[in-house]
Parts: C-alpha cells; structure tokens; sequence
C-alpha cells in the first residue's frame, strides 16, 4: 500500500520505519533534512512537496498540535484523491477533528483520529496502543496499516473519540504524577528516605505508574531525561478542560490540573519534560529533590 507519512518526531520517526517494513513509505517533514535522513536510513522515499503526499493511499499525520494538522490539510485539500484514508495519530483536538473529518469528506475523503499511547519507546517496539474514533469500516482499514505500530488497537467511537479519551487519559496520567509528588515531598520532609517513601506506596493502594515507573529515577536517582514534553502535555491536559468546559461538567480536579501544568509549562519553558512538574511542586516549597 502507498502510504504518506507527515511529521518525523520523537514518534513520527518510528513508527514510519515499522510501516516501511510492509508498505511503500512517503514521508515528509518539515524540516526536509530530517526526512532525507529517514529515506536514508529506512528505506523510505523522500515527498518531493507537501502535494506529492496526496498520492498515496492512505496519509497519516503526527504532528504536534491539530492546528499543524489543519494546516497541512488545507495545503494538501487541492491536491485530495477521492477514496484516500486519513489517519490523525496526532493528539488532538476532537472539536477540530471532526470538522476537519466533514471537510475531508467533503473531498471524498475518509478520516480517522488514532491517537497513541506508550511513548517514544513503544513507538520504538510497535507496542503503542492506539484509540481511534470513525465509522466502523474506516477502523478496520486504519487498523490494517496501524498494527505494525501497536500492540492494543481499540475503536472508542466516531471521529473525535480517540482524540477525547487520550487527553483524558493524560490528564489522569498529569493528576497522578502531580499528587504523587507532593506526597513523596512531604515524607521527604518529615524525614522518610525517598527510596523508602517509594517502596511504601510501590507496595500499597498509593501505587500507580508514576509511582513505579515515572518518579523514581528522577526523584531518586535525580536523572531527568527529556521522554515527552511538558509543552504536550500540558496541550492534552487543556484540550480535556475544554471538552468539560463544553459539557458544563463540574471537574475541578482536571481545571486544577490544567492550571498547575500550565503554570508549569510557563515556569519550566517548551523544552522541559513532563514529569519535571515535580521540581515546581518542589520549588512551591522552596526546596528540591536534590
Ligand atoms: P515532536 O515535537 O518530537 O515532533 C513534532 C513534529 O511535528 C516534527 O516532525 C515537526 O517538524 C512537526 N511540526 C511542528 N510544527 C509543524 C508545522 N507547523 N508544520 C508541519 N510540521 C510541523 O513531537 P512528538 O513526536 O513527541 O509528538 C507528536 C504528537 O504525538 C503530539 O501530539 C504528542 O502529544 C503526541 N504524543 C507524543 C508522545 C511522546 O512520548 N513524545 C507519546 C504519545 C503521543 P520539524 O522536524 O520541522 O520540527
């Protein structure tokens, strides 16, 4: 199958080398050196322009917001084949999706928002799971292409879906990493060793996987790569305030979330790291982990 892939990430990049592996891969990047790099290396071929992906059977998008997303459709819409299958793995926006979807269909056009899940290194290992939202037929097509990236492929809904429930997701995934570490904190402070603090909730009803995975080697260990951005995160966290904003939910759990990673995000600047939130819970009491 003739597949375009737009946007060679952290994710981007490998899940467009497990899709060589079975399709004829077209991948264009922004920043074209990168995509050169990609055919190199992965035996993909290089898009000569944006246009030329609309060649392809299917076209796939990660990039990092839906407002890339959009840009890159409106630049590509002239170019459009009836009968083409797009798939958004991008964690988007599920009100943008949707009228990006009636727009594309518009063209003859199929959409899909595919979402994933499991970081660089499940990307790296094809074990993402991914969610999509769209019509029953455009999942089995888009699962087809999908599953030499993921282990776990679940259809959660029409379009929008799959972008809803993984800003959800993330944001208990936010709330977690944020309470955990305010806990960890205080039993620093009363005097408990942080290798201990972490042993006790690994072992009881605190545990979870910021607990187990997330927090111990920064915390502990005071290593903090750079593995998803705070800048994303903190996108996820306030598309989930706006689709509860929307509903006229009463969350305020999630509205102090989106608050406090946004503060963080002001504080640490675009290039921090997610799970460096726990160094502003730190600093709100002026102290470090340190
Ligand atoms: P990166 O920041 O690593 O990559 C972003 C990609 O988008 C790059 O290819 C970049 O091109 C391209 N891009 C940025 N702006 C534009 C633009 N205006 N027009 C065209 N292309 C653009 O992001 P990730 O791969 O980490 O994340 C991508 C998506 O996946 C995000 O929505 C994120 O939330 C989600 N995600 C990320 C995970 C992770 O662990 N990293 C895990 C799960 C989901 P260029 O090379 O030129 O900068």
């Amino acid at each position: 199958m003739k597949i375009a892939f737009i946007g060679l990430g952290a994710m981007g990049t490998p899940m467009a080398r497990h899709l060589a592996k079975h399709h004829e891969v077209t991948v264009w990047n922004r920043t074209r050196e990168k995509a050169e790099r990609h055919a190199r290396e992965h035996g993909t071929k290089v898009a000569a322009d944006l246009a030329q992906c609309a060649a392809a059977e299917a076209i796939i998008t990660i990039l990092p917001t839906s407002r890339e997303v959009d840009e890159v459709v409106e630049q590509l819409m002239p170019h459009l084949r009836k009968g083409t299958l797009w798939i958004d793995a991008t964690s988007g926006d599920p009100n943008v999706s949707r009228e990006t979807a009636c727009r594309l269909a518009a063209r003859g056009v199929a959409f899909v928002d595919a979402p994933v899940t499991g970081a660089v290194v499940g990307a790296e290992n094809a074990t993402l799971t991914i969610m999509i939202g769209g019509t029953a037929e455009d999942f089995e097509k888009a699962k087809k292409i999908l599953e030499h990236n993921g282990k776990t492929i679940i259809h959660v809904g029409p379009v929008g879906a799959g972008h809803a429930i993984k800003v959800l997701t993330n944001s208990i995934m936010g709330a977690t990493v944020w309470i955990t570490s305010e806990c960890l904190l205080v039993a620093k402070r009363y005097g408990i060793d942080i290798k201990t603090a972490l042993a006790v909730t690994n072992a009881g009803s605190g545990r979870s996987n910021a607990s187990e995975n997330l927090l111990p080697m920064r915390l502990a260990d005071h290593k903090w790569p750079l593995v998803f951005k705070l800048a994303h995160h903190d996108k996820d966290i306030r598309i989930a305030a706006s689709i509860a904003h929307q509903q006229h939910a009463s969350t305020p759990m999630l509205a102090l979330t989106q608050q406090l990673f946004t503060a963080s995000l002001n504080e640490l600047g675009d290039q921090a790291d997610y799970i460096e939130v726990a160094k502003i819970v730190a600093q709100m009491n002026g102290t470090s982990w340190e």
